[in-house]
């Protein structure tokens, strides 16, 4: 009998981290009703408050998966899992930490020297150090092969050039892990020859432009390199391995809570407007919660997998595409149902408008969802 699945099991105990979820719930409804932080939509991009993510920091809820000799917590990555799922589904401003909790952090566990874990990793976790990811460039996004910035050799280390584009909070980001060749392309292994290098943004070279959003928003950047000087202490892995690094994060990146709950409030605020009777009744309500609370399962599951260590790529590009999916349909299905809000709806009407322009973005970032259906389709040897 073929015994593979696309998605691994949940076999833990779905009740075991009740306390833990209740005690965020307990840390977030404090703030909210004090109006120090307010629900939004797309939270964990542009929701940048660096006052709550030193507030999580102080509660223990960054670095959680870092072990305490590194300033972390030792704990699981189910326990962070139910932070992060907690936090999302309320729409806290999480986004000052994010990708150096989430990506900076398993990819330094992997790949960091004992210079770099004991440097970053505790200020990772106090809160007090924001990374960016520096992968995408003009004409290169989902064929990081092609990527343009070069590294090249120079005394001490590297000299690094090129321009970065879509870099998520790089204004506000200390560091940023930039993916560049180091060796000529070879035709034949279009993959070799890339490095990655952790770049400081305030270096001599590096100039953070802004690009701003249809709505006036600020968190894209463009980053300018131009004969950035990396110390050789701050090559991130192997020179010439940067694919492989590249592609053992992506299963971090993609499969989190984030990649369904990004209009969980939205939805939740959608279904309070109707017990309210803002809003007309609507069934489909019902369909998204089951669909949510399916991504739910398949998301723990993978959590569950890469806290074991398993290899978990082809599950993680499944949760991508149907929960970017979802928090998309999410989006359509209020706008649709709500047309001109009333006053009393401002700051519903204000996350659902955020929603509708965030959405073209949920299927894109992370990797395009086309593209990951080729990844699914290879994980399945379908070719
Ligand atoms: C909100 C948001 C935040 C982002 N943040 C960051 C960040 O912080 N750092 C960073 O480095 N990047 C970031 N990105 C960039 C993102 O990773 C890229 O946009 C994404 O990888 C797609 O690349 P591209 O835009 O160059 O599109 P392209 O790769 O040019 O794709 C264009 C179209 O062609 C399709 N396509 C391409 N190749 C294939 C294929 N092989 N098979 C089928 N279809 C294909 C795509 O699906 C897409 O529809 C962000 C993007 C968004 C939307």
């Amino acid at each position: 009998m073929n015994t593979s699945r696309l998605v691994p099991p949940v076999s833990d105990d779905p009740h075991a981290l009740d306390e833990l979820r209740r005690e965020v719930r307990d840390f977030v409804a404090e703030y909210i009703a004090d109006g120090r932080v307010h629900r939004q939509v797309d939270c964990w991009l542009t929701g940048w408050d660096e006052d709550f993510t030193r507030a999580l920091a102080a509660r223990g809820w960054l670095g959680m998966t870092v072990p305490s000799e590194y300033g972390g917590h030792s704990r699981s990555h189910l326990e962070r899992f139910v932070v992060t799922e907690e936090l999302l589904a309320a729409g806290m401003p999480v986004s000052a930490h994010w990708i150096a909790d989430r990506q900076i952090v398993p990819s330094l566990l992997k790949y960091g020297t004992e210079v770099q874990k004991h440097r970053f990793l505790p200020a990772i976790a106090s809160g007090d150090c924001y990374f960016g990811i520096g992968m995408s460039e003009p004409d290169s996004g989902s064929d990081l092969a092609s990527v343009r910035t070069k590294a090249t050799r120079v005394d001490g280390g590297w000299s690094v050039t090129g321009t970065k584009v879509w870099t998520s909070g790089a204004h506000r980001a200390h560091m940023f892990i930039c993916l560049a060749r180091t060796a000529p392309v070879d035709p034949a292994h279009r993959h070799d020859g890339l490095s990655q290098f952790i770049v400081d943004l305030h270096s001599p070279g590096v100039d953070v432009r802004p690009i701003v959003s249809m709505n006036g928003g600020h968190h894209f950047n463009e980053v300018i390199l131009d004969d950035v000087f990396v110390p050789d202490d701050m090559v991130f892995g192997t020179i010439g391995n940067g694919w492989q690094q590249v592609t053992s994060e992506l299963s971090f990146e993609r499969s989190g809570p984030e990649r369904f709950l990004s209009t969980f409030p939205l939805l939740a605020e959608s279904a309070e407007q109707m017990r309210r009777e803002a809003l007309p009744r609507h069934t489909d309500v019902g369909r998204y919660v089951a669909r949510i609370a399916g991504l739910h399962q398949m998301s723990t599951a993978v959590a569950g997998a890469l806290g074991r260590h398993e290899p978990a790529d082809t599950a993680a590009a499944v949760v991508k595409v149907l929960g970017t999916s979802t928090e998309g349909d999410i989006a359509d299905f209020a706008d649709l149902l709500t047309g001109d809000p009333s006053a009393e709806q401002a700051d519903y009407a204000a996350m659902l408008e955020s929603a509708v322009v965030q959405r073209p973005g949920f299927t894109l970032r992370g990797g395009t969802n086309e593209v990951l259906r080729g990844v699914i389709a290879r994980g399945l040897g379908m070719r």
